[in-house]
């Protein structure tokens, strides 16, 4: 089973990926937004894995709690506050401390839901909302369905590609690209594709 004794090779896969990736994200982030996206991802990540030890003795919703609570002192700008809520918000729903995954699906699409109130935004508005609603709804859907963890995996990781690349055509209402108005159209959000990134290492580390 799934236990957060997983937690310190996640975090470490998720480190991985962010710095490999880190030049290019941050010059999506550059083109619309301030350019900071990874520095406050990473500022995260460290806090994460600094507290691995720890989280990885605790049951998933203690675990969700403590990451939350992480998130939210460790990282600035607008994606710490919407990961904080993210993780609070699995906390908050979960009913015991075994996970399934249909029950993940339902925790993880109840988390993205209070993303979307926490941002005031929905997708289609050039976000890491498009990457996370696509997958919370495929998530659902699979899970449903019964299909294996394999093709679950597949799956999600198919989706989120998909929604990062929807994201280049959007016209930013959202977020610090906004300003930009017709001008963000053309590029991917830094956002979206750190999303992608980091469920992408997630599901390799699990599958
Ligand atoms: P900041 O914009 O404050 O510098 P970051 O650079 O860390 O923060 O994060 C920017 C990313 O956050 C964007 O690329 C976008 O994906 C996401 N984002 C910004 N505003 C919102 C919002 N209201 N709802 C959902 N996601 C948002
Ligand atoms: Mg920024
Ligand atoms: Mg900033």
């Amino acid at each position: 089973t799934l236990t957060p004794a997983l937690f310190p090779a996640l975090i470490s896969a998720i480190a991985e990926t962010i710095t490999e990736q880190a030049d290019a994200v941050t010059e999506l982030d550059q083109a619309i937004g301030d350019g900071d996206h990874v520095f406050n991802l990473q500022r995260g990540i460290q806090a994460l894995q600094a507290a691995a030890p720890e989280i990885s003795g605790l049951d998933w919703p203690a675990a969700w709690q403590k990451i939350g609570m992480l998130l939210m002192s460790s990282v600035g700008g607008a994606s710490g506050s919407l990961y904080a809520t993210l993780f609070i918000n699995l906390a908050k729903n979960s009913k015991d401390s075994t996970l399934s995954v249909v029950e993940f699906a339902r925790l993880f699409d109840l988390a993205v839901t209070a993303v979307k109130q926490r941002g005031k935004a929905d997708a289609g508005e050039k976000t890491m909302l498009d990457v996370l609603i696509p997958v919370a709804v495929k998530l659902q859907q699979d899970a449903a369905a019964g299909l294996t963890l394999a093709e679950i995996y597949a799956d999600v990781r198919a989706s989120a590609e998909a929604g990062v690349a929807a994201t280049r055509d959007m016209l930013a209402t959202k977020g610090r690209a906004s300003f930009l108005g017709e001008r963000s159209i053309g590029h991917i959000d830094a956002g979206a594709k750190t999303a992608q990134l980091m469920i992408a290492a997630v599901s390799s580390v699990l599958a």
